[in-house]
């Protein structure tokens, strides 16, 4: 019996592939690694070290996570985002990518609103676990930022009322690189609350705004607002799998049971030395605050000049706020790319890795439409700015011989 006819339409998510493909093409060519975010930062040495003395714990801990733990991320947030983070309200997971599925996979239905351009797993999550997607279309204008008229108009016109509304709104933004002022916020918790929508607020860049003035959402809208975060980014720690949820009081007697269970029948528990481990990040001591700080000084510095460096080609792009991303918009190359018969963000990212090795993903990849001609650029896997110039010179020598 073939089973394909029973296997869901789900592949390789494309930002680990364009990493792989720019591998291969190492071999032949010199190739500009914009395409996969990774951070290139170490993990803190005081955090590493609290790892190596833990090695040798392997216990299974609670499935909510150690209470040790969630006593210093619901402290930790308390004091950097002013928000009511409470410890038995804190879930912890092998990544925030896994509690962000762990929501959607707690309700049986639901509609998932999205916005355009957006991370590229939460359609992918949101099928997976069955529930409609919608997305809204935000432009280069608002710096693709969701605007409470948006949302508004969204929820009066939705087609499925009966159906609980998931915002998945994520800032600083993979791919945007911009984030949400306190007014927009506030404007936007406005709408939420009086709609009623339930929101995943994606922070896991939080911390790494590059004037350290991130605010929450869930400062402005805390009843109806869970928070994912976790150690992959500001701790340079991706790979330890450490992702943290907060829940609303409201939602405590409904929906953290159900978390609890998603997470008791799948991944029982986030590996023992590295809950242990990650203490020592959330403690917050002098030497991770200051590992942040000079994080945020580098990343501000590579993103001033990386948005430099293209405007300067004429390919615009909004000056990045936060995390290690842009979001360009090769808009006004549009007829030199007709010429060369390149019409969607699909195609300008081919031919700008064959030709021109450099590694951009396209717009596609987070829900944009093809003929806007939009790629993320992830500006830390680089050796410095000359490669960046020199990136953004083969670009326009392929694109506008
Ligand atoms: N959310 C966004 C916007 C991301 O860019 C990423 C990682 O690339 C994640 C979530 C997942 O992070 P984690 O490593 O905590 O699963």
């Amino acid at each position: 019996m073939s089973i394909d006819a029973f296997l869901r339409p789900i592949n390789h998510s494309e930002t680990l592939l364009i990493n792989e493909r720019s591998e291969q093409l190492e071999s032949s060519r010199r190739v500009f690694r914009f395409g996969f975010g990774q951070s290139p930062f170490p993990v803190p040495a005081c955090v590493a070290e609290g790892l190596r003395q833990q090695a040798n714990a392997k216990a299974y801990l609670p499935v909510q996570g150690w209470k040790p733990l969630r006593e210093a991320v619901a402290a930790f947030h308390r004091q950097q985002d002013s928000v009511d983070w409470q410890p038995e309200r804190v879930l912890i997971g092998p990544g925030s990518k896994l509690l962000i599925y762990a929501v959607m996979a707690s309700f049986t239905r639901a509609e998932v609103l999205l916005v355009s351009p957006s991370w590229v797993s939460y359609e992918p999550q949101a099928k997976l676990a069955g529930h409609k997607v919608s997305r809204l279309q935000a432009n280069a204008d608002s710096e693709w930022r969701l605007t409470p008229e948006m949302l508004d108009q969204f929820c009066h016109q939705r087609e499925t009322p009966e159906l609980p509304l998931i915002l998945v709104l994520n800032y600083p933004g993979n791919p945007s690189g911009t984030t949400y002022s306190e007014d927009q916020l506030q404007a936007l918790a406005d709408v939420l609350r009086h709609h009623g929508v339930l929101v995943i607020s994606d922070e896991i860049y939080g911390m790494l705004h590059h004037q350290g003035g991130h605010r929450s959402l869930a400062r402005y809208y805390p009843e109806g607002t869970l928070v994912t975060g976790g150690l992959s980014k500001w701790c340079g720690a991706g790979g330890w799998r450490l992702g943290v949820l907060h829940v609303p009081e409201a939602l405590s007697e409904s929906l953290l049971p159900r978390l609890l269970g998603v997470a008791s029948e799948t991944w029982s528990c986030v590996t023992a030395p590295v809950q242990y481990a990650a203490v020592e990040a959330y403690a917050f001591g002098p030497e991770v605050a200051s590992y942040v700080q000079r994080q945020r000084e580098i990343l501000s510095s590579l993103g001033q000049q990386a948005a430099g460096v293209l405007n300067e080609a004429g390919i615009s792009t909004a000056l990045p706020q936060g995390g290690f991303y842009l979001f360009p918009d090769f808009g006004q190359w549009r007829e030199a790319l007709a010429r060369l018969n390149i019409h969607t963000s699909d195609q300008l990212c081919e031919r700008l890795l064959t030709e021109a090795g450099v590694a951009l993903l396209p717009g596609t990849a987070f829900g944009m439409p093809q003929e806007v001609l939009t790629a993320r650029l992830s500006y830390v896997n680089f050796d410095g700015a000359a490669a960046l110039t020199a990136a953004a010179d083969e670009m326009i020598a392929v694109t506008q011989p």
